[in-house]
């Protein structure tokens, strides 16, 4: 018998606390600079077979290290993510490295400015390791859309990471970084976090600025961490958020200590449990975590009560007209002359933009960009767009009575763990249908956690989303520390 060829491994390392790392710093045990060449080697073994990083910024990040240091070294206090390495998703802009949004036709495109998370990060003294892969335009449940090849889920890397930030997701399981910035547009920070086993957090729109975001869908966008416990996400939201005057929608409300909000007991806090996220459609394993998940809210103290969000149903119709109709407006930028790749072999201008869009643009974005144009266009506006809108209000509607009557909503964070690559390639309806329960709070703008809850018989992480109103993030991460210390 031939034999067999071990296909599946396993790469989880779980990186250290921000606290631990503070600690080692203080401690003088150990130096910014070292800890990046640590992460640089990590990132040498591993992401040859995961896929990972799409560049690595290590002039950057070392030089960064060395300020550090030298902070640490004259015992000056040190900032709160001082020597932290952090990945950064490739829709985000870094001034002078290479911005591909995992698409082709970005390749060779060099932005001259940072995002203000991406800012915002080194300010605070976070070492910017490089540039993480993802679908391309953040368009995807499975990083299978990137077209610098898919990322592999460190757990199981015969299975995807999730998508679109599966990049950032599987930095953070795989230690490959100590956290990561990513964008979640109806799902895409939520669903690779809870396929890779890590926190990931859906702050409110409006909470962190979109500046330097190269933009899917931008009344949908949002920029949020990943970190390997919630305490940490906390602190870097904390971190990265805050009025910005670059984005005319970042919301002036005070932003608030995460982490110290994360610390408060969940003891009286009212959890909601929506019927109509425990219907069809989901995996019996992933149920039977999320039960346990909130057996645990109840043992410490939780009031877990049942309640309906009964327009669920539309979302995914509706999130699909509403993104894909920004994506048709925000796309039309990429025309072969201004940015990244040129066709060419184009004679005229008219076909320098086709021919450059044809080679330089997926097929899922290609199916996006005629979706959202339909939808647009005149005589199917009013019957598509405007519709998708009118539901969108319903929605958000939805979520703000039931709010007035609980202080978190909990749901699994998709109906299945991790599947297979090239599963549902061939499917885009399937596909769409993974991000069932992430779509909604896209739609309503309001904020979320997702936290690890248990995992399947065959070791795959489960997430647990916890919802909360908008600017209400602390409250989310209240319970979801709950969910994380009852040890699903
Ligand atoms: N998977 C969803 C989509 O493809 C969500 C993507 C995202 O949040 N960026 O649109």
């Amino acid at each position: 018998m031939p034999t067999e060829t071990k296909t599946v491994e396993n790469y989880v390392e779980k990186p250290k606390t921000l606290a631990e790392l503070r600690a080692d710093l203080v401690g003088g045990k150990v130096k910014a600079a070292d800890l990046a060449a640590r992460y640089y080697d990590r990132i040498a073994e591993v992401n040859p077979r995961l896929n990972v990083y799409l560049s690595l910024s290590k002039e950057r990040a070392l030089a960064q290290a060395a300020r550090v240091d030298a902070l640490a070294a004259k015992g000056d206090p040190l900032p709160p993510l001082a020597g932290v390495p952090v990945g950064v998703k490739d829709v985000l802009v870094m001034k002078g490295a290479p911005a591909t949004a995992g698409s082709k036709i970005l390749k060779g495109y060099q932005p001259p400015y940072d995002a203000t998370a991406v800012s915002k990060l080194e300010a605070a003294g976070a070492v910017l390791l490089g540039k993480l892969n993802c679908d391309e335009f953040a368009m995807g449940s499975s990083n299978e859309n990137s077209a610098y090849g898919p990322v592999r889920n460190p757990v199981d890397t015969e299975r995807v990471p999730g998508g679109s930030s599966g990049g950032s997701a599987a930095a953070v399981a795989a230690n490959m970084a100590v956290a990561s910035l990513g964008t979640d547009t109806g799902g895409s920070i939520r669903q690779p976090a809870s396929f890779c086993g890590v926190v990931g957090v859906l702050p409110t729109y409006g909470r962190v600025s979109r500046y330097g975001l190269i933009a899917f869908a931008s009344s949908l966008d949002r920029v949020g961490p990943f970190a390997g416990n919630v305490r940490d996400a906390a602190t870097l939201l904390g971190v990265i958020a805050g009025h910005d005057p670059k984005d005319a929608t970042s919301s002036p409300a005070p932003v608030p200590d995460f982490a110290a909000e994360s610390d408060k007991p969940v003891e009286g806090l009212r959890v909601g449990v929506p019927a109509e996220y425990f219907a069809e459609g989901l995996d019996a394993e992933v149920r039977a975590n999320i039960e346990k998940g909130i057996a645990g809210l109840k043992a410490a103290g939780c009031t877990v009560k049942p309640v309906s969000l009964p327009h669920t149903r539309y979302a995914i119709p509706t999130y699909y007209l509403v993104a894909t109709a920004e994506a048709s407006a925000n796309l039309a930028r990429f025309d072969g002359v201004r940015y990244g790749y040129r066709s060419p072999a184009s004679e005229t201008l008219a076909g320098l933009y086709k021919n450059s869009r044809e080679e330089g643009f997926g097929a899922e974005v290609k199916r996006r960009i005629l979706l959202g144009t339909y939808a647009l266009s005149a005589g199917y506006y009013d019957a598509y767009y405007r519709k998708a809108q009118q539901v969108r209000r319903l929605l958000a509607e939805e979520f703000l009575r039931v709010f007035a009557d609980v202080d978190a909503i909990v749901t699994p964070t998709a109906p299945t763990a991790a599947f297979k690559l090239g599963e549902k390639t061939g499917d885009p309806l399937a596909m769409y249908l993974a991000d069932i329960y992430t779509v909604t709070a896209s739609l309503a703008g309001i904020c979320g956690v997702t936290v690890p809850c248990g995992a399947t018989a065959a070791g795959l992480p489960v997430g647990m989303q916890v919802l909360a109103a908008h600017l209400k993030e602390g409250t989310a991460f209240r319970v979801a520390r709950a969910v994380e210390a009852a040890q699903i």
